[in-house]
């Protein structure tokens, strides 16, 4: 259901969608009752918010009625000191009605900004608590505007829907009272008469309402055209592609069908102002017809004053009695949104904290997978039967087809989700019986999609350990490999890595989420590789970084990389959600099996691009040719990683 309470103008707000009327929720007992009960720790203010409406509203109609008595008392009676009391108390009374409006606006809007304000904190930690599944399955622009724009609704439900119901009930019975004490007739000619004259100004207002919809749709078409198209990697898209011409063309239609439709609902709005100054006059000439009759043919006691009354009573009831009509669709309009809202705050976390969680003194990192089966729908099974395990101080490469489920194994470790059968021991425990905040300190995993925050490289590197020193931040860049880069910035440290990082390389990246992982310190390192192609220097750059890593480290690599694969103690061969292959490289590559074909088809590619001098050690050992980098002795590094 669309949200659209905040920031639209009237015309919009009076009129529900058919899917809104369809998707109209039962408003029940416990439904208020939870509604107003982020009422409950403003109490005091809330009452103080409905006396200040009922003073205000009512001291609001006084003047109309003073006018009666200065035409009647002080003109047509010629009483030069009682006019001027009159005009004094009328403006005296206006004075007062706008200052206690004055109140009832900061108390209104004070209650409203701390509601949001309660539900915005709890809405944010509840939502951190929910598991990667709810992210990955729901839209981020969806749990956004939950966040954003749902709740900037509630606030305007407290401080328009709320407040108007009730200040325009107040002014409807007021007036009606004013206007039975003057004249019974008259007073019942305006009760018919007002609500046949909304009628017309409704049914103008729906067909504005349309226009503005239409208006509104093809304004969210222009930001989806702006969006991709302006965007770093649209652009890029666009650009590689050559599409500028075709993209110009579709937002240049998109612009002018806007125009269009801009002018058509300014002109609806025209003829809508029209109609209701017309049939806002006809109800004043009415009273003054009926009452002059009464006065000239029945003489009647009403006055010219109280003629005056009436007609300025009529004229106030038009606004609460347009509003009040509409306020069904206001009403419905608003449950719906707290439903939206209480929707997300029911959602269960699916994964918690164990009632009774262990936390073990200390920390070896090692990780062992019995029989574990995993599915994220249960229509199609990730993981088959997974056992493996890693030794404290041990590495293991995971080796795999692209989905063949490698990423998905190493999320059960820090529990991103749960088994479905089997378990994962981390340090010998079960990991749904640790501590979630320990489990997930003890292990430091370096992601595929390096993710860094739009700051200073120096912030993306506090978050993994906020009291660092400089010579922290110094010591684990340069292991990381990474400080050449940064001392070369003008900025050093303070430099800014832009939106997600996307003003470094990915090599870059990469390297200073390696530093991060080392100031963090984890027992457990996981590395998963990106599969993304870098070029050899960058690729051996990482690989200097990696090596001091894990070297003294339990660690598990997703390994897309020979050089990787070989630092490891045991290779992992995963595919279709099962290991099918276990060992070492020299023995692998011999079987003939999925690891040999990988070897041949993705990490021995790099190797055929730059061969290996013939009689390299390398070559002779495992019968491959390795990545060369200028300058720089590779072929003696993966020599000797295979003796080892
Ligand atoms: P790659 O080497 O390309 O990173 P991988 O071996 O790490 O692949 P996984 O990311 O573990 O593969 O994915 C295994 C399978 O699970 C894939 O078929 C993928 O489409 C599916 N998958 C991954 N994440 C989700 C998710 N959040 N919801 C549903 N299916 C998913």
């Amino acid at each position: 259901m669309s949200n659209r309470p905040a920031g639209m103008g009237r015309g919009m707000r009076d009129f529900m969608t058919a899917e809104e009327k369809a998707n109209a929720p039962k408003v029940t007992k416990e439904l208020l009752i939870r509604v107003f009960s982020w009422l409950t720790p403003y109490w005091k203010q809330f009452a103080l918010t409905l006396f200040c409406i009922i003073i205000s509203t009512v001291l609001s109609i006084l003047p109309t009625v003073l006018t009666g008595k200065i035409i009647d008392e002080g003109l047509i009676g010629r009483d030069l000191n009682r006019l001027i009391f009159l005009i004094v108390l009328s403006l005296l009374v206006t004075f007062a009605s706008n200052l206690i409006g004055v109140a009832e606006s900061y108390l209104n809007s004070w209650i409203a900004q701390h509601i949001t304000y309660d539900m915005r904190n709890q809405m944010f930690r509840h939502l951190q608590t929910m598991s990667q599944r709810f992210f990955t399955s729901n839209n981020q622009g969806d749990i956004v505007t939950r966040m954003t724009s749902d709740i900037d609704g509630v606030r305007s439900i407290i401080t328009n829907t709320f407040s108007s119901i009730l200040s325009n009930v107040i002014t409807l019975v007021v007036a009606l009272i004013a206007m039975y004490q003057r004249n019974w007739v008259l007073a019942t000619i305006g009760i018919v008469i007002v609500p046949l004259f909304t009628i017309p100004t409704r049914s103008a207002g729906k067909t504005r309402w349309s226009l503005t919809r239409e208006a509104q749709a093809c304004n969210d078409e222009i930001n989806g055209i702006l969006n991709e198209t302006l965007s770093v990697s649209g652009q890029t898209l666009v650009k590689l592609f050559c599409k500028e011409e075709e993209e110009y063309k579709k937002y240049e239609a998109a612009n002018r069908k806007m125009i269009e439709l801009n002018i058509r609902e300014s002109m609806a709005g025209r003829w809508f102002r029209v109609v209701l100054s017309t049939v806002a006059s006809v109800g004043p000439m009415l009273l003054y017809l009926v009452g002059g009759i009464l006065m000239m043919k029945y003489n009647s006691n009403l006055t010219v004053g109280d003629i005056t009354v009436l007609v300025s009573l009529l004229s106030r009831m038009y606004g609460p009695v347009n509003q009040l009509l509409n306020i069904e669709v206001e009403w419905i309009r608003s449950m719906a949104l707290f439903t939206r809202i209480f929707d997300y705050f029911d959602m269960e976390p699916e994964i918690k904290n164990p009632d009774n969680p262990i936390i073990p003194s200390s920390c070896t990192g090692s990780v062992r997978f019995e029989h574990v089966k995993f599915w994220y729908e249960s229509s199609r099974t990730i993981l088959k039967d997974i056992s493996f395990e890693l030794k404290e101080g041990n590495s293991v490469a995971i080796v795999g087809p692209s989905g063949s489920g490698k990423s998905t194994m190493i999320n059960l470790i820090p529990r991103l989700y749960d088994v479905v059968d089997g378990a994962v021991y981390f340090d010998g425990h079960d990991v749904r019986t640790l501590d979630l905040s320990w489990l997930r300190g003890q292990i430091g995993v370096v992601t595929q999609d390096t993710y860094l925050f739009n700051g200073t490289i120096r912030d993306n590197l506090l978050y993994a350990k906020p009291d660092a020193s400089e010579a922290d931040l110094v010591e684990a860049c340069r292991k990381a490999n990474i400080l050449d880069f940064i001392e070369k910035q003008e900025e050093g440290f303070d430099t800014i890595v832009g939106n997600r990082g996307l003003k470094l390389s990915g090599g870059e990246k990469q390297r200073i989420s390696i530093a991060r992982i080392l100031l963090k310190n984890p027992s457990l390192l996981i590395f998963d590789e990106a599969t993304s192609a870098l070029d050899s220097i960058s690729e051996q750059k990482i690989q200097d970084a990696i090596d001091p890593l894990i070297e003294s480290r339990t660690s598990i690599l997703i390994a897309h990389r020979l050089s990787t694969i070989l630092a490891a103690d045991e290779i992992l061969v995963v595919k279709d959600g099962e290991i099918v292959e276990r060992g070492q490289h020299a023995d692998l590559v011999q079987q003939g099996g999925v690891y040999t074909e990988l070897y041949e088809t993705q990490f021995g590619k790099a190797a055929e691009l730059n061969p290996v001098p013939e009689g390299s050690e390398a070559g002779k050992v495992a019968g491959w040719n390795a990545s060369y980098t200028e300058g720089e002795d590779l072929i003696e590094y993966y020599g000797d990683a295979i003796k080892d």
